[in-house]
């Protein structure tokens, strides 16, 4: 390799004709999932405080929005559910009837081109506001990892029934994606993908989520199933884990911060990965922005252009249908 004066670097970057040409990494709307919070009721449409722009819809204005979506060229959407009433068991995570449920059976017969995403999990549908089932253990409350397993099967089960096109388990208990896949084979869903949140760290970047979805533990944390943010060989034994139960696609949550870990995955294995750029995520540069500190569309292209180049596949980002434009 010859160097400098002969070798100069700034010659593939003197104008934007060649900067475009050299490009290593290209983020488009294929690449793009937006999250939505549906809420039951009919034109119900309430803000996330700590998330502009951001809002809780009931399911006649979740189909505006993928409507709006697929206008802007994002063909995929994740559906979470605040349901009417919760109880210790998630119930209503299952009900025939419940607000995925229903939403599920909107959007698919008004567009079935539209690709629905369910987040699998209890804490939407919990009073606890746990992933899991809660156990008394010596006098002190713990989140059952087995009991868990089959409560989230019916989920995803119910899920699939109703027209989910991908099921994505994000709970954190061991041996779920297994299950989940067992039920979904016997209920003759074979055909339907498992996007796996294998990676997913107890983060304080999920504060403005938990008002979201309102689903704040009312005890103790998420450490004992979530990730300590410390560990990053654990990432890789997560992934194995997940894969030897047949996880379609793997995800790593959040995004920005562990960039490190999306990359790591990406060496090793050659499913398709998902990184989520979470709710603090996605308040940090709108916040940062509202006051002045940065310009939030060159943020937002910024950081999904450094997930897709730590390797990332699919980006979900609240900010998916505001910048699709931009892309
Ligand atoms: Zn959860």
């Amino acid at each position: 390799m010859a160097i400098f004066p002969m070798t100069r670097l700034r010659r593939l970057r003197a104008n934007p004709g060649i900067r475009k040409l050299v490009r290593e990494t290209q983020v488009t709307t294929q690449n793009l999932v937006m999250p939505i919070f549906i809420r039951p009721g009919k034109k119900q449409k309430r803000e996330i405080k700590t998330m502009p722009g951001i809002f809780q819809l009931s399911p006649d204005l979740a189909l505006k929005e993928c409507e709006q979506l697929l206008k802007s060229g994002i063909s995929s959407v994740l559906l979470f559910g605040i349901p009417e009433s919760k109880d210790a068991m998630a119930h209503s995570g299952y009900a025939e009837d419940g607000i995925v449920q229903q939403s599920l059976k909107l959007i698919k017969s008004e567009l079935p081109e539209m690709l629905l995403i369910c987040d699998v999990c209890m804490c939407d549908y919990t009073d606890h506001g746990h992933c899991g089932v809660v156990k008394e253990e010596n006098g002190q409350k713990i989140i059952a990892n087995d009991p868990s397993l089959e409560i989230l099967s019916h989920i995803a089960g119910s899920f699939a029934r109703a027209g989910a096109d991908v099921i994505a388990p994000s709970d954190m208990m061991d041996g779920r994606v297994q299950v989940i896949r067992d039920e979904l084979d016997a209920a003759g869903f074979k055909h339907l993908p498992i996007m796996s949140y294998a990676v997913k760290y107890a983060s304080s970047f999920y504060g403005p989520f938990r008002e979201a979805l309102e689903n704040q533990p009312k005890f103790g944390d998420r450490k004992s199933y979530q990730m300590d943010p410390a560990n990053s060989r654990e990432a890789i034994l997560e992934a194995k884990q997940d894969l030897a139960e047949a996880a379609d696609i793997l995800m790593v949550k959040p995004a920005l911060p562990y960039l490190d870990i999306i990359s790591k995955l990406r060496e090793q294995f050659s499913v398709p990965l998902a990184a989520y750029q979470v709710s603090g995520e996605y308040s940090m540069i709108k916040f940062a922005a509202k006051h002045g500190a940065g310009n939030e569309e060159t943020m937002v292209m910024e950081s999904w252009t450094a997930i897709k180049r730590a390797g990332a596949d699919i980006i979900i980002s609240y900010f998916a249908r505001d910048y699709a434009k931009s892309l």
